[in-house]
């Protein structure tokens, strides 16, 4: 289809096309996809996961940026009346776009260059998709599935898991692509937790507390929300919370992180 269309791949736009069809069905399958379903795509490429996606009643808004592939997908689908195709970088359409994705599901197979990004993106919204289905990098599934106990634990594990459950995973063989990629790949399953752990203001405190607390990761963790937080405030909450003086962010949990939260958001005049 490459040579029909006459398209020379960009490796920096993460062209690595799956074409192995048991893996496009799994993922297809990961996404429980009833009929009507809304679902946005990112980087349809050739458009594999894009007729799958089709194949089980949904509909879906593809956003591809590069030009030949937005065409050649434009003219495979041309009769496909649940299609809505975008040409963009998804990344700058996200940002001014829509905001209320909590109606659709996000399933793609994501160009790796802008693969997290856009993933936190979408979690950090109030109104984030109620399912994300996303194949990236192993190394960065895992970084957003792990745990205190993992060394790569760490701001992205908490951005995704704060409003996210983390559901099925499984490997793709890096030989279920065109061209092979240089690294493993995963697909991920999340889903949006229906009770949030914090209100939405809380949230962006959280966002804060996460970035800073993990900003040195030799240093006691307490040193650095200095920056930000009263110290008898600080204090007051670490013997709430009975936590070491020593204590580094990467031995919280995600349960801590939200006390935490709780204990330093605003409501006693802070800022
Ligand atoms: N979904 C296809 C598949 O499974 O074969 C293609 C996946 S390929 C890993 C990533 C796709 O994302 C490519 O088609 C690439 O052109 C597109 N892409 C790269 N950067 C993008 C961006 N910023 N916005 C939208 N699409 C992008």
């Amino acid at each position: 289809m490459l040579a029909q269309h006459g398209i020379m791949l960009t490796k920096s736009l993460g062209q690595n096309f799956l074409h192995d069809q048991n893996q496009v069905q799994r993922i297809a399958e990961a996404a429980q996809l009833k009929s009507g379903d809304r679902v946005l795509e990112i980087g349809p490429g050739l458009g594999p996961l894009t007729r799958a996606l089709l194949a089980k009643g949904a509909r879906v808004t593809a956003v591809e940026i590069d030009r030949r592939l937005h065409a050649s997908l434009e003219q495979t689908f041309q009769a496909e009346s649940s299609l809505t195709l975008i040409h963009a970088d998804a990344l700058k359409w996200l940002r001014q776009g829509p905001q209320d994705w909590s109606q659709w599901k996000l399933v793609s197979n994501l160009p790796y260059s802008v693969g997290s990004p856009i993933v936190i993106e979408l979690a950090l919204l109030p109104k984030g998709p109620s399912d994300m289905v996303v194949t990236l990098q192993q190394e960065v599934i895992d970084r957003m599935m792990a745990t205190p106990d993992s060394k790569i634990y760490g701001v992205m594990s908490l951005l995704i898991q704060l409003r996210y459950r983390i559901g099925q995973r499984f490997r793709i063989p890096a030989g279920c692509f065109f061209p092979e990629p240089d690294v493993e790949s995963s697909c991920l399953a999340l889903h949006r937790r229906h009770t949030p752990l914090l209100t939405e203001d809380q949230c962006r405190t959280f966002v804060q507390l996460v970035k800073l607390g993990f900003s040195q990761r030799r240093k006691v963790m307490w040193k650095l929300l200095k920056q930000r937080w009263h110290a008898d405030l600080l204090e007051t909450a670490r013997q709430q919370l009975e936590l070491d003086p020593m204590i580094r962010a990467q031995a919280l949990g995600l349960d801590t992180f939200v006390a935490l939260t709780q204990r330093l958001h605003p409501t006693s005049g802070e800022g």
